[in-house]
């Protein structure tokens, strides 16, 4: 591969040292692939720094945390599923001690079948997480359901006291007796805020949080942890929404969560080289259509990244450009598949083979993830989870 994706375990280790000033418990964010780095490069760092709750999007990511910890460290972690868990991979997770969240009666339903049936065998308990809807409507129980989703938790409580199986039906009639049985644990209720900058949308969200919370609290509902905190309610309100756990991603990867900075290191370093140059008169144009038409003698670069890598294309038309020699080297023209072309007349002693940065700092200049997110009008999380599997991740100190 002609890219590497340089990641930083310094640069990350400092991020957690913010994160941690402001609130020492963390469920740290591996969903995606680790926000598209890798758990398997990412998971290791936190690993060897302390970090010991995780919470991801997939079976398969939670299972690959499992499986990187019984082979290479003798340590036990809890894995949280932010996202839907189909009904045939619920065993496997139960069996792994794969925590799920629960967001909505209609998907409580279509596990009642599969948790009765790994309750009576006995074996595991079931852990889950509630996920309540306090404005985002995306995922999470509104309020008005909160009274049937304790009905539910109620009987499986019971159950779990009495250690005997209520088959559950619409009457909540039929009691079987057992004689091992699994419980079905409530390892927290959550939320998740959709605009930290919005003051007052947030304080709102937080009001309803806790006024959810007290209908659990008034119906007897045991449950272990409460959090709200991603990672730009942690920057906007400081230790204000701790609860037991923030649940921490992009800061991790050093992605700027508010819109002023709050100081996180760059973790990426994306770069290439050059493999052309060439000089080309002025009038003449570069690169596909006619948008390259170039004002003056130019030397053109061609450095071996595009769209497919995940360069996005809109940056061709932002006055974006990449560090050559610790210099700005605009792009010309459009982006290709798999290369761009880049103008480097004003840097000197340019040669090819010279390194060509598309993220990361070079002599004094710098592009990070929030630049390159504005040349592409987009945000940060969509240019890093976007990068080509196929480049090669490397962990740098
Ligand atoms: C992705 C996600 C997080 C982490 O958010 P960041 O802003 O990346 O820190 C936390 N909670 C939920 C529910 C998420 O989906």
């Amino acid at each position: 591969m002609l890219i590497d994706l340089e990641i930083s375990r310094n640069k990350i280790e400092k991020n957690l040292e913010k994160i941690r000033g402001i609130n020492e418990n963390i469920i740290y964010v591996l969903k995606d692939d680790a926000y598209g780095l890798g758990i398997e490069n990412i998971l290791p760092i936190l690993i060897e720094n302390g970090c010991d709750y995780y919470a991801v999007a997939y079976i398969e990511e939670a299972l690959e945390i499992k499986r990187i910890l019984r082979e290479r460290f003798s340590k036990e972690v809890n894995v949280m599923m932010l996202n839907y868990t189909e009904v045939e991979d619920i065993k496997i997770a139960v069996e792994n001690g794969i925590e799920l969240t629960i967001y909505s009666l209609f998907q409580f339903r279509e596990y009642e079948k599969i948790f009765s049936e790994i309750l009576e065998e006995g074996k595991n308990n079931i852990k889950i997480h509630i996920k309540l809807n306090t404005g985002m409507n995306r995922l999470g129980f509104d309020g008005d359901e909160i009274e049937e989703l304790c009905g539910i938790l109620k009987r499986f409580q019971v159950r779990n006291e009495n250690k005997r199986f209520l088959e559950y039906d619409k009457k909540g009639e039929g009691v079987k007796t057992v004689e091992k049985i699994g419980k079905l644990e409530i390892v927290s209720i959550f939320s998740h805020i959709s605009d930290s900058e919005n003051l007052e949308k947030t304080e709102a969200q937080v009001k309803k949080y806790e006024e959810f919370l007290r209908i659990f609290q008034k119906m007897g509902i045991d449950y272990r942890y409460t959090h709200l905190q991603a990672s730009p309610l942690l920057f906007k309100y400081r230790e204000k929404y701790n609860y037991d756990f923030g649940r921490v991603g992009m800061a991790i990867y050093g992605m700027e969560p508010l819109s002023e900075r709050v100081g996180l290191e760059q973790v990426i370093n994306l770069h290439s080289k050059i493999i052309s140059l060439r000089k080309v008169r002025k009038g003449e144009q570069v690169s596909y259509g006619n948008n390259g038409l170039l004002e003056r003698d130019t030397i053109v670069a061609v450095v071996p990244i595009g769209y497919a890598h995940g360069l996005k294309k809109q940056i061709e038309s932002s006055n974006s450009y990449i560090l050559i020699k610790g210099e700005k080297a605009y792009i010309l023209g459009e982006v290709c598949m798999d290369m761009i072309l880049v103008d480097v007349t004003d840097i000197k002693g340019v040669s090819v083979g010279d390194k060509a940065v598309i993220i990361g700092v070079q002599g004094d200049e710098e592009i990070t993830l929030l630049k390159m997110a504005k040349w592409a009008k987009t945000i940060q999380d969509d240019i890093l989870t976007n990068f080509d599997k196929s480049i090669r991740r490397k962990i740098v100190e």
